[in-house]
């Protein structure tokens, strides 16, 4: 797969505020947050899109998840938080290296829009 955003923010190519970084994943803050906290928490191995995703993944994708719940107990946003990924260009996706959007700090709406 070719470099992307992503990739080149995780090689420090590219500027971005790094809130969480383990041996698999960063954390950093949306370049264009829809809440007062919004993050996107992406893996360093690249994968384009979830439905990609293959069962070797399935441990990646597990550490991305108790990730996320580390990252809303450290910033205290874990009483209330919002997970979202979007797949695929009608989804919303824009960048094509999975990332998972945590979204906190305000209500949020069900159905999402
Ligand atoms: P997607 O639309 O693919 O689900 O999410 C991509 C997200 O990346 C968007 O929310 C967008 O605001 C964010 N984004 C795009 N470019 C940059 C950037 O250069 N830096 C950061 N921190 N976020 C970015």
């Amino acid at each position: 797969m070719a470099d992307t955003l992503f990739t080149r923010i995780i090689n420090r190519q590219i500027p971005a505020d790094i809130v969480y970084e383990d041996e698999l994943c960063l954390a950093i803050r949306d370049i264009n947050p829809q809440a007062p906290v919004h993050l996107l928490l992406i893996p360093k191995q690249p994968i384009d899109m979830l439905s990609n995703a293959k069962p070797e993944d399935q441990a990646l994708l597990g550490h991305l998840l108790l990730a996320a719940g580390r990252i809303a107990r450290q910033l205290g946003i874990d009483g209330a938080f919002r997970l979202v990924v979007n797949n695929g260009a009608d989804s919303g996706q824009s960048v094509f290296h999975i990332h998972i959007h945590i979204l906190a700090g305000r209500r949020f709406r069900w159905p999402p829009g």
